[in-house]
């Protein structure tokens, strides 16, 4: 067997095989898609709930300074004004004057080999005409705008300027709101910290590369509140975090890259922000965000809303407003880069074989069980019971009896699935009675295991 895994994986491998295997359709297929949406499948549903559950358990569950949320996705217009999303939340897009056609002109200039990075509007606009540059069909660009991406919308049945608000772009605002709620009921030393995971809308003028820009997504996002003394403490020690919890997901250390942003490119609230990229098909591109945004955002809030929102200390010194560490992590990009750095090409008994190399306790399916024939009814019938078994104690477990055993085998090394147990004439009778195949996804290794041992050697191997 020779594992093949510097073979360069395309996004087509992986589009393919989550369109085959079930973890990812495009958005509203039948109706010919919705660009900038798709859909989980089963297998896509569970291993994205797995990784949400494992940055829960890091980032919030089992820490002792952090507090979980799930503020409203809609929220009071004045939100998005005093975060100053209304007015700055854009990109720069340009038209093609003949299609109509919008496209993104950081994009558009990259694409090109110009890189845009702390460039104004007018500067791209003018290397456009300079370069010559044309639009993807080959035609004339028009002028270029900012466009700003937050998505409209009426709350209630009076259609005028007071009902607008807007779908979320951030999870972020929804804790910033709650700090004060969270200080009022849980009366937290700092620093503290509070982790919110949910659904956020950018109207992307193009969305591209799969699941990496889309219009609906998730984010997973932890607004942690320092004194402004300690703050490099707190960042150094989110970073760490991020670290570790890459490493539990198995994406290797050689495909990220920590880019430290200039101050040219930074917000201007910010004082330090690191993106952490991640080498994808389509080049190295952001995978999430580690910002310190100081006070900012709470200085923000108190203005619009006049409501105080310094921290007390305890200990009778004076008030403040606390800054803020932000790792902020987007959910779908996550589950490409795990895909990615999973996806594995090796060949068993000279014939080629894909398996994604997930940890297990991410994988969507833990074990598989089969019948080694499915026109036995004793082997279906102690299968069965085994599967059952197997699902009471682990849950993630799938019933497999689809064609002969080496195919069930192939289907589930493209799923990921750690383990293949198999009941076969043995299981019933003779000196091997009791025992059952387990075989392992990476090694294609094959051993008995008796069934009572099972669910403690599936997870601990
Ligand atoms: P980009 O520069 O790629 O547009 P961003 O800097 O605007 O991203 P942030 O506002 O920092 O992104 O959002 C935090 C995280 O949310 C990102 O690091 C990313 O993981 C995720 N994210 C942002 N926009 C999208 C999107 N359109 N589709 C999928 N994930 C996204």
């Amino acid at each position: 067997m020779s594992d093949n895994k510097n073979k360069l994986v395309s996004m087509e491998d992986i589009v393919s095989l989550c369109k085959r295997r079930g973890f990812i359709f495009q958005g509203s297929e039948i109706y010919g898609g919705l660009s900038g949406t798709y859909d989980y499948g089963p297998l896509g549903v569970q291993l994205k709930r797995n990784l949400i559950d494992l940055w829960w358990k890091m980032f919030v569950e089992e820490r002792e300074d952090m507090y979980g949320l799930d503020a409203a996705i809609l929220m009071n217009q004045k939100t998005w004004v005093a975060s100053g999303h209304v007015d700055t939340f854009n990109d720069p897009l340009i038209e093609d004057i003949e299609t109509k056609q919008r496209y993104r002109l950081d994009h558009l200039l990259e694409d090109n080999g110009v890189d845009s990075e702390g460039m104004t509007l007018e500067q791209m606009a003018n290397t456009v005409k300079e370069k010559d540059i044309k639009s993807p069909s080959g035609n004339k660009l028009g002028n270029a705008a900012q466009f700003n991406l937050m998505f409209k919308t009426q709350i209630g049945p009076v259609d005028d300027e007071s009902s607008t608000s807007y779908l979320r772009p951030e999870t972020a605002q929804g804790i910033f709101v709650n700090f004060k709620n969270v200080v009022d009921t849980f009366y937290p030393d700092l620093p503290f910290g509070i982790g919110q995971v949910g659904k956020a809308f950018r109207n992307e003028i193009s969305p591209r590369d799969f699941i990496f820009r889309l219009r609906e997504m998730e984010q997973m996002e932890v607004e942690y509140f320092v004194q402004p003394s300690v703050w490099e403490d707190a960042f150094e020690d989110w970073r760490n975090t991020i670290n570790n919890f890459y490493e539990v997901l198995g994406l290797p250390k050689s495909k990220i890259v920590e880019h430290e942003i200039g101050d040219e490119d930074r917000a201007h609230y910010s004082k330090r922000t690191i993106d952490f990229e991640y080498e994808f098909p389509f080049g190295r591109k952001e995978l999430m965000g580690l910002a310190y945004r100081t006070d900012y955002d709470l200085s923000k809030h108190q203005e619009y809303s006049g409501k105080n929102l310094e921290y007390r200390r305890k200990d009778g010194g004076e008030a403040f407003v606390p800054h803020v560490i932000e790792p902020s992590m987007g959910v779908e990009r996550l589950v490409l880069a795990v895909l990615h750095s999973a996806y594995t090409e090796d060949e068993v008994n000279g014939e080629k074989r894909v398996y994604l190399k997930l940890p297990a306790n991410i994988a969507p399916v833990k074990v598989a069980v089969s019948p080694l024939l499915k026109n036995k009814p004793e082997l279906v019938e102690k299968a069965r019971e085994v599967y059952k078994m197997l699902k009471k104690e682990i849950g993630n477990v799938m019933w497999d009896d689809n064609g002969n055993i080496g195919k069930r085998y192939r289907r589930q090394d493209e799923i990921g699935t750690p383990y293949c147990v198999v009941i076969d004439f043995d299981t019933l009778e003779g000196e091997k009675e009791g025992t059952v195949t387990v075989r392992n996804r990476d090694t294609t290794e094959q051993k008995r295991v008796n069934i009572a041992e099972l669910a403690e050697f599936t997870d601990q191997n």
